[in-house]
């Protein structure tokens, strides 16, 4: 792919030393990976740095009240609404260099590809704010902010390790914290958006491509469920007066796996990863557990089959084993169909460059989620090796960013002249 002769130069060497040095900005004392977590110092720093780079390479910088971070490369028409890029710089505790940094850090490659007024419409790089839910146990809040879903109710409930909810977290760095609506996005600012990601999986690499088109994002729908049985002495007890919570809960969860493994042709999984046994005694029959659902998908029929699966397994567990059951909605967001057109638009660039893509959902959540309903927007993902993500053994090989960074600096030049 040839690259512009831009003014700044700015070249994929440049590119792979800012991947290098955005890995300073981690916790020192807190063991392997990167740690950045949301407004944290590091994360903090990460931002102002980055600001700093992208002022110094003639970018129209700009940062909001909650501190996400825009750059803009000036297009011929102003009056048109921007074509936009971006991710997110903050980590889970111990994670990996490359999810969400590299969006950013491609992104800004991109934009300095191209000269200011060579293309029709602007250029604006996102970077997102607390992305990761390790902090406030919610994800993709800046995205939310940016595009009118706050929901200050809920957020002020949850809190961080220190006790502080988002809100206050906000105000302790002095940024906008009582009323975030000034932050929201106007509904014409992007004609298009386009975030690239690591894939967080195995199937690029299984199938050996080099670049995966998103065209859907699963959403999870996740229940917290409660089964409540009796406590009694493993030995004095008799089978046939127990009341047995984990047995009950085995069934259950016996039962969502194989509803997804059933659905699995729609793209549809369930998993229960979080198991707490009370008392947790060898000597104890188990008189609750607490367990949690996640089940994920695109297509929305598919995973309400997974949990009318659930519930008739409740059902059925709650006359089998004598057990009452509670099961408690925690999150049921819509799966997102991404833009067609900008697929195809990435998908042309693939043929016309020889690279070995696929067209895939992405099992995990992203911040152009919430870029999609108001936005036509699309995904481009790079392979994980061996799929680890959110692990200091995260990693991509630089020949597959080289080539991923420059379908997205030339995905960007051909929607902005759209
Ligand atoms: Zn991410």
């Amino acid at each position: 792919m040839t690259r512009q002769d831009t003014a700044t130069h700015y070249s994929i060497d440049d590119m792979k030393a800012l991947i290098e040095t955005m890995q300073i900005y981690k916790k020192d004392n807190s063991g392997k990976g990167i740690t950045r977590i949301a407004y944290g110092e590091e994360d903090e720093a990460a931002h102002l740095y980055l600001a700093g780079l992208m002022k110094e390479a003639g970018l129209e910088v700009y940062r909001d009240g909650i501190g996400t971070l825009y750059a803009r490369l000036p297009g011929k028409d102003r009056s048109l609404p921007a074509v936009g890029t971006g991710s997110h710089l903050d980590t889970v505790p111990q994670g990996g260099a490359y999810d969400g940094a590299l969006g950013v850090i491609a992104g800004f490659y991109a934009l300095m590809q191209y000269k200011p007024q060579q293309l029709k419409r602007d250029l604006e790089l996102v970077v997102f704010r607390a992305e990761e839910s390790s902090r406030f146990g919610f994800s993709c809040i800046g995205s939310k902010v940016l595009t009118g879903k706050i929901d200050k109710a809920r957020w002020e409930q949850n809190r961080d390790d220190d006790g502080n909810n988002f809100f206050e977290v906000l105000k302790s760095l002095g940024y906008q914290h009582d009323n975030l609506d000034n932050c929201i996005i106007k509904k014409d600012r992007f004609s298009a958006f386009v975030e690239l990601h690591i894939e967080q999986g195995k199937r690029l690499e299984n199938d050996k491509k080099t670049i995966g088109i998103v065209n859907g994002i699963a959403a999870p729908t996740r229940f917290s469920v409660t089964v409540n049985g009796h406590a009694d002495h493993s030995g004095a007890t008799p089978m046939y007066q127990r009341q047995d919570a984990l047995v009950a809960s085995a069934g259950i969860i016996t039962d969502i796996n194989r509803a997804a493994c059933t659905e699995a042709v729609y793209g549809t999984v369930g998993t229960v990863g979080k198991l707490n046994v009370v008392p947790n005694s060898m000597n104890v029959i188990p008189g609750q557990v607490k367990f949690s659902v996640d089940i994920r998908g695109i297509d929305t029929e598919s995973i309400q089959r997974v949990v009318q699966r659930l519930n008739n397994s409740v059902e059925k567990a709650e006359k089998d084993f004598g057990v009452s059951i509670d099961v408690q909605p925690i999150s049921a967001e819509s799966p997102v169909k991404l833009d067609d057109s900008i697929c195809q638009v990435i998908e042309s660039l693939c043929q016309k460059h020889d690279i070995s893509y696929m067209t895939m959902l992405s099992g995990a959540g992203h911040d152009s989620m919430n870029m999609a309903p108001l936005y036509p927007t699309a995904m481009i993902f790079t392979p994980s090796v061996a799929g680890i993500s959110h692990h200091p053994d995260e990693f991509t090989e630089f020949s597959d960013i080289a080539v991923a960074a420059d379908l997205l600096a030339e995905t960007l030049g051909t929607l902005a002249n759209q």
